[in-house]
């Protein structure tokens, strides 16, 4: 049998990967100086924060106006607030922001920035301005390297070094408004320029979704940044049990790293298929809450020359999918040094995109963006600036298969 792990899906397998995603938390939030760092709390723990110091817990609610509706990080200038007070919350608080370590800007326009973390890990973000309208997309890392490696990506050959923390996943996004001034103004006009959210970038979400769960709930609360949940698309590789939380909670907008259509060739090129296989992750999709023609699922679908992206592949694909609202992303290949790979000609991708069309499927082409900069689908990689050492000893939590060979 080609899958003799039957997929636990009960709420002792969502237990296990929470509690092993758990392993590679970020270290605390604070400062050698001892303050504490106020990005990333919820509104519960802002409020604790406040009782702390001895505060009314309305002042949680004014702090979470400045840092996440307006973007201040400078206590001095919250002007409703009282000068001790803020002295006070200046000795106790800071309002970080991950530091720009690189930002390298594409002649599409897109722009990619390294940012460093506390600790000195760094992960790479990305804005992806709409070239027609004025406003774009902010693609966000979850993870410092990531656990998976699947066969195309330039982040799969990076091991995970260690979870973004939530300030550190809301923080990119908050960085990149600051880098684009694009907070709302005193007289409250809405930022349109940097107004959704790809979970996109470095790591598989759903390995941290604590974090990822924390930062977006924060990104969606009404009194602050204040995104809707469609504004917001978390793409999976297909972590089926925690499809369900996610769908649950979060309510987000679901894309789907699919790539291929058959368990043989999905084990090869997703190596978590092996354990999550397709038949159970479609499976998944289906049962996505709010998925309508209105809300569709996204399967994302990378097209690799003579691999994937045949007449055979693209019918079991619409035969895969029929009764789903779905859209599927035809995603040219990017590549990167070392890649082994060869992007589909223009000829098979439209062969493919018509059939998938024909279907009733919206089956769009992604134009690559800034593969100039390496700031494209899959080409993101940073160094892990050490070894994971706050880790207990482990097992892996995946052995490496070999390599296919294109
Ligand atoms: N880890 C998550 C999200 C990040 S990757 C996931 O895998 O879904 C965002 C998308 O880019 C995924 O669909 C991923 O499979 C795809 N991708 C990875 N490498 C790529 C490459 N070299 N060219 C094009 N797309 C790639
Ligand atoms: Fe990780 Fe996504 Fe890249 Fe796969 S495609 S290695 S899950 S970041």
């Amino acid at each position: 049998m080609r899958h003799p792990q039957t997929p636990d899906l009960t709420e002792a397998e969502r237990a296990r990967i929470l509690a092993k995603s758990a392993l590679f938390d970020p270290p605390p939030a604070a400062l050698a100086d001892g303050r504490r760092e106020l990005v990333g709390l919820s509104r519960s723990e802002l409020a604790e924060e406040m009782a702390a110091i001895s505060e009314a817990p309305f002042r949680a609610r004014q702090l979470w106006h400045w840092i996440y509706h307006r973007g201040e990080t400078d206590f001095s200038r919250m002007s409703s607030i009282a000068r001790p007070l803020q002295r006070k919350l200046a000795e106790c608080f800071v309002i970080g922001r991950p530091e720009a370590a690189s930002v390298q800007t594409s002649a599409d326009a897109t722009r990619k920035f390294l940012f460093r973390f506390r600790d000195g890990q760094e992960a790479e973000t990305v804005y992806i301005p709409d070239p027609h309208e004025d406003r774009g997309a902010v693609c966000l890392s979850s993870q410092v390297g990531c656990t998976l490696s699947c066969r195309f990506c330039h982040t799969g050959t990076q091991l995970l070094t260690r979870n973004l923390g939530a300030a550190e996943i809301v923080g990119q996004f908050m960085a990149a408004r600051d880098a684009y001034g694009e907070w709302p103004s005193p007289k409250g006009e809405t930022p349109r320029l940097l107004s959704t959210i790809v979970l996109m970038g470095m790591g598989e979400p759903l390995y941290n979704y604590a974090n990822v769960g924390k930062a977006m709930t924060i990104a969606m609360d009404g009194e602050g940044i204040a995104l809707s949940r469609r504004r917001i698309t978390l793409s999976t590789s297909g972590v089926v049990p925690m499809m369900d939380r996610a769908g649950a909670e979060l309510g987000v907008n679901l894309a789907v790293s699919l790539h291929a259509v058959r368990n043989d060739l999905r084990d090869e090129l997703v190596p978590l298929n092996r354990k999550y296989p397709i038949e159970e992750l479609i499976a998944a999709c289906r049962r996505y809450p709010g998925a309508s023609n209105a809300r569709r699922i996204t399967f994302e679908y990378v097209m690799l020359k003579g691999v994937n992206d045949s007449v055979a592949d693209a019918r079991e694909l619409v035969r895969l999918i029929a009764g789903i609202p779905a859209k599927i992303n035809l995603i040219p290949f990017n590549p990167w040094p070392g890649s082994r790979f060869e992007t589909s000609g223009a000829a098979a991708i439209e062969r493919f995109a018509g059939i998938v069309m024909d279907a009733g499927f919206a089956s769009p082409v992604r134009t690559p963006r800034g593969r100039d900069i390496l700031a494209a689908c899959g080409q993101l990689r940073t160094e892990g600036r050490r070894p994971p050492v706050h880790l207990p000893a482990r097992a892996p939590l995946r052995a490496r298969p070999a390599r296919l060979q294109p």
